[in-house]
């Protein structure tokens, strides 16, 4: 992937050395990984699941100097929120509409957020009472080495996939998910987030096509990559790895084969009315 030429992204707000006073501390490793893939399997509500996070347990937070990997990828990420910036304003044009930039929060560890406290076990994410999208770099170290999941494409792709949702709150396209909490069963709810996740990785695949079609700045490799990370966070993998077993009606994301096609449905269309995941029968 190439971004040389793009200016950073002026939305984004480092907060990794403000420390963050009372936090929840886990150790690395194991610790983090069964949270990230429990919250993922929770998935919904992330205001809801901020709430519970925000419950547990307090200690100090100290913060390490960033190290140079991480400085690398602060501007990757700066990058690639510019680059969507850029062909989703183009987008929204197109749609006769006005797209309003989302904002970015880096974050060590733990983070105070519009939907509440979070800490970095829930991986990034986004949330829509500030219309920011949230990242700890670390999390890209768990996907390369716990998930096997590198490169720069797998890492932007993460990021589309958040702003995903910031697109999907700008259009009204998550209304149908917001208005069923709370009014139907947790099935027919989780049922409603694999809809609303594998939108946004259709948006993901979009936004890729888009700026490929402007700058070919994929480099050969770089969909694999991204098809790699679509695969091994998919809800059976992740579930598979938790508990050895897969349970389809808790699934909250969507399978790792779905989220693939998906993301592959927005590159190879390009073409935004052909996301509308909520209206078709087969996903
Ligand atoms: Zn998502």
């Amino acid at each position: 992937m190439r971004l040389d030429d793009l200016e950073e992204s002026q939305n984004v707000e480092d907060r990794r050395r403000s420390g963050g006073g009372r936090g929840v501390v886990l150790g690395g490793g194991l610790g983090t990984i069964v949270l990230v893939v429990v919250v993922m399997l929770l998935g919904g509500d992330p205001k809801a699941l901020l709430e519970t996070m925000g419950t547990q347990g307090g200690g100090p937070v100290s913060s390490a100097p960033a190290s140079a990997e991480d400085e690398q990828l602060a501007v990757l990420v700066k990058k690639v929120l510019r680059s969507t910036e850029i062909v989703w304003a183009e987008e929204f044009k197109r749609l006769g509409r006005q797209y309003r930039e989302p904002r970015m929060v880096i974050f060590s560890r733990q983070v105070q957020t519009g939907c509440g406290a979070a800490d970095s076990g829930v991986g990034p994410f986004y949330c829509p009472a500030d219309q920011t999208v949230y990242i700890d770099l670390s999390f890209y170290r768990e996907l390369k080495q716990r998930f096997g999941a590198p490169g720069d494409f797998a890492q932007a792709y993460v990021i589309a996939h958040e702003v995903g949702h910031h697109v999907q709150h700008e259009l009204g396209l998550s209304r149908p998910v917001d208005e069923a909490r709370g009014r139907v069963s947790q099935k027919q709810q989780n049922a409603l987030s694999v809809r609303l996740e594998l939108q946004a990785d259709f948006l993901a695949g979009l936004w890729a096509r888009k700026q490929n079609d402007q700058s070919r700045f994929l480099e050969p490799g770089d969909i694999e990559e991204a098809m790699r990370a679509a695969e091994v966070i998919g809800d059976d993998a992740l579930q598979r790895q938790a508990t050895g077993r897969v349970v389809p009606d808790s699934f909250t994301h969507g399978s790792s084969e779905q989220r693939m096609r998906w993301f592959m449905k927005g590159y190879q269309s390009g073409d935004i009315r052909q996301g509308d995941t909520f209206s078709v029968k087969e996903l």
